[in-house]
């Protein structure tokens, strides 16, 4: 038995969803242009396909599972289910307009012609706004939909915004925020329930992994209770004594998020050499 997943064949996917997989100890043959491979050391089939495609295979139970963006899977709008957010593709679905064109608020939209590859995402939001603009479906190079006379505005994918910048658009609206998802049906048989539930396990172990780090440091006793407070989450740091009488070392876990101050806190505090590693699986 094994289970099957759909990931992109080429593009902005593609890299991440393989890296993913091999940090959850699947090893799958690279480098082999084939539409279908099997994992060497996992019961996992993978399917190559476009991304527009998938949410459709995965509805047809052709592939059991699929990581695609939210984008896709809400432009798609077929009866899969979102099962994780894998914390990668981050990007947003926006509204941008010649830079040089006056806009004030989303009613400058109004009778306009909008470029887009995700009409229906669109069409929700100027319809949420009670904007009556025309929708122009492309299927790519949508930004240059305004310099060639296709479009007034356009609706795409931005992440840092240069691709916008250097085709002289400015980003008005924010319609939709997105980063890649892992998607599947109710439909699973119990066998391939089983191997999701694994493969779910080893995925959520990877993603807390990045989120946090590992920090070492030394200590006076009597600087030690201040010190853990300062630490927050965890259920209790490690702390072993020092051969140098009157110190120790204590040993935690800690937030990326919020991580330089609590470093800043922990040095003003009394800690000394300080050290920061990397997590490469957490479980907790
Ligand atoms: P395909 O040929 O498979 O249809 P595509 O051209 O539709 O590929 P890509 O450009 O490879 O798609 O993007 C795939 C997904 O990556 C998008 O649906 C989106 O979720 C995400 N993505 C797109 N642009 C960006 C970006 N600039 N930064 C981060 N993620 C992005
Ligand atoms: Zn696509």
């Amino acid at each position: 038995m094994t289970l099957k997943i759909a990931i992109q064949k080429s593009g902005r996917l593609y890299d991440d969803s393989v890296k993913m997989l091999k940090e959850c100890g699947i090893d799958i043959p690279t480098g082999i242009n084939k539409l279908r491979c099997d994992a060497y050391n996992f019961p996992l089939e993978i399917l190559f396909l476009r991304d527009d495609d998938i949410p459709q295979y995965v509805e047809d139970g052709i592939a059991d599972i699929g990581i695609v963006g939210e984008n896709v899977v809400f432009e798609k709008n077929r009866n899969v289910d979102v099962i994780e957010q894998l914390d990668f593709a981050k990007c947003r679905l926006s509204i941008a307009v010649p830079r040089n064109d006056t806009y004030e608020s989303i009613s400058c939209l109004h009778n306009k012609k909008i470029a887009t590859s995700y009409p229906t995402l669109l069409r929700e939001f100027l319809d949420r706004n009670n904007v009556d603009a025309e929708i122009h479906e492309i299927s790519g190079s949508v930004e240059i939909a305004p310099s060639i006379g296709l479009a007034d505005a356009i609706c795409d994918l931005v992440s840092s915004g240069s691709t916008l910048l250097m085709n002289g658009l400015k980003e008005t609206e924010i319609i939709f925020r997105s980063e890649a998802v892992l998607i599947g049906t109710q439909n699973t048989t119990s066998d391939k329930q089983a191997i999701l539930t694994k493969l779910l396990f080893r995925i959520r172990a990877v993603k807390k992994s990045k989120r946090y780090k590992y920090i070492l440091l030394n200590a006076p006793n009597d600087k030690i209770d201040t010190i853990c407070n300062l630490i927050p989450g965890m259920k209790s740091p490690t702390i072993l004594p020092l051969a140098k009488e009157g110190w120790c070392s204590l040993h935690s876990v800690v937030a990326e998020d919020d991580f330089w101050n609590i470093i800043e806190n922990l040095s003003a505090a009394g800690a000394e050499g300080i050290l920061v590693s990397a997590i490469e699986k957490m479980i907790l």
